[in-house]
């Protein structure tokens, strides 16, 4: 692969990093690893000690076509020359293209761009709000959310997700959520008609197709037909959140496409700009109600970022990355399946779709997820946790045959070592 020719050169490792100064001047709002990433080839990545590792969480989830990839490197440079901001006062032809180029690769008619996850899904959740107040004439809508969801970090998302870990202190919250089991439609079903009363009603849907940070949990088939028959029947919105399982990380271009649904309203942003921040939420037209003057963004679908997701989508396409994915996912898990049969007292369950995996410890033993990772890490692999249990395999969707079984060999490894 050509861009394993970087390898050499990237191998170099020059910036010395102050991380007490980083410290000093950066909120602590994560609890970081101690390492500092300075260069990236492919799957690969260098720390500032010149330490090798094989990227298996891919910026989480987003590097969708890993690091300096050729074309990325070409529509980067050809668009910062040409033009890169102007704001959306004017027609912007590279935004026209990249909302043609997922209308015609989606369920959606039109798009809406904005510049990442917890936005994208900020324009639905507002967008349902209008559509309820408008079309189905409900006074005070509420929005159902899953239990274990997750949506994003700012006020309105961390009210639509499901963790009360992600809004203690933070109260206040948005008003008009509530919260029902993942994958239950009775639960479902008890909410909406709860609900039903006075000036409130059920006004929209807000569900992860996968569900990613509460865990790697893939959607039910027999749940989310229901529920889209109960959306058909009553006129409640269908929003899927496609932020982490959208572009093609599933193996299908849209988590939706595993269970058999459409979403009238989905959000997508992690892998779309393949690194560069972008977040679009994408509607049927019969629920797109916005008018000029209601919702916007002055970074949203500028030149630039809309340039390189054009590129990450074309190179989807040309490169027939979709068929790694399901290539590589299969035999990603069923090595993970074997390891997880071979250390069964240590390892409880795996699952995923395509490139999103999740391993599973077991509840009764005193090992973290984290553990896992700092372990892995130390080996020259970079995982991520997915809650406290689940260890989340999201690698580069063009990740090769050999680099799955190099990280398999050092999770065996690993295991082996934490299982003692
Ligand atoms: C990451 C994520 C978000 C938030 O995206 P940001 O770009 O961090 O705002 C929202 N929903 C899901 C499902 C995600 O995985």
């Amino acid at each position: 692969m050509s861009i394993e020719t970087l390898v050499p050169q990237a191998n170099q490792s020059s910036t010395p990093f102050n991380k007490e100064s980083f410290d000093e001047a950066v909120m602590s709002t994560y609890g970081r690893f101690p390492i500092a990433l300075e260069k990236g080839a492919g799957c690969r990545l260098w720390d500032t000690e010149g330490k090798e590792y094989l990227d298996f969480v891919a910026g989480i989830a987003t590097c969708t076509l890993g690091h300096a990839h050729p074309a990325l490197i070409e529509a980067v440079t050809q668009q910062i020359q040409k033009i890169h901001h102007v704001s959306n006062l004017y027609y912007i032809p590279e935004q026209g293209e990249l909302a043609r180029w997922i209308v015609n690769n989606s369920c959606a008619d039109r798009a809406f761009f904005c510049n990442s996850g917890a936005e994208a899904n900020e324009a639905a959740i507002k967008l349902a709000r209008k559509y309820a107040h408008t079309v189905l004439e409900i006074d005070k809508p509420i929005i159902l959310t899953a239990n274990a969801s997750f949506h994003g970090r700012t006020l309105a998302t961390i009210t639509a997700t499901g963790q009360p870990k992600y809004q203690k202190n933070f109260n206040p919250l948005v008003p008009g959520f509530h919260y029902v089991r993942y994958n239950d439609i009775d639960a479902l079903e008890a909410a909406i008609s709860e609900l039903d009363e006075g000036d409130y009603a059920v006004g929209a849907i807000l569900l992860e197709p996968l569900q990613g940070e509460g865990g790697v949990r893939p959607g039910d088939i027999k749940y989310f037909q229901k529920l889209r028959s109960i959306c058909d029947q009553t006129g409640i919105l269908l929003i899927f959140d496609e932020v982490q399982v959208g572009m093609g990380r599933t193996g299908k271009m849209w988590g939706y496409q595993h269970l058999g649904v459409e979403p009238d309203v989905f959000t997508s942003a992690k892998g779309l700009g393949g690194g560069i921040p972008i977040g679009a939420m994408m509607a049927k037209k019969f629920c797109d109600v916005f008018q000029p003057g209601e919702h916007a963004s002055t970074f949203g679908g500028n030149p630039f970022a809309c340039a390189i997701a054009l590129t990450v989508c074309h190179t989807l396409e040309n490169e027939n990355i979709l068929e790694n994915v399901h290539h590589r996912g299969e035999q990603l898990r069923s090595g993970l399946l074997h390891i997880g049969a071979k250390y069964s007292d240590c390892i409880a369950e795996v699952r995923g779709w395509g490139l999103i995996n999740g391993m599973e410890l077991q509840t009764d033993i005193d090992l973290s997820a984290i553990d896992v990772v700092k372990a892995a890490m130390k080996e020259g692999l970079l995982l991520v946790p997915a809650g406290t249990k689940v260890v989340r395999f999201v690698p580069p969707l063009i990740v090769t045959e050999a680099q799955v079984d190099e990280a398999l060999q050092i999770v065996d490894k690993v295991i082996s070592t934490l299982n003692n």
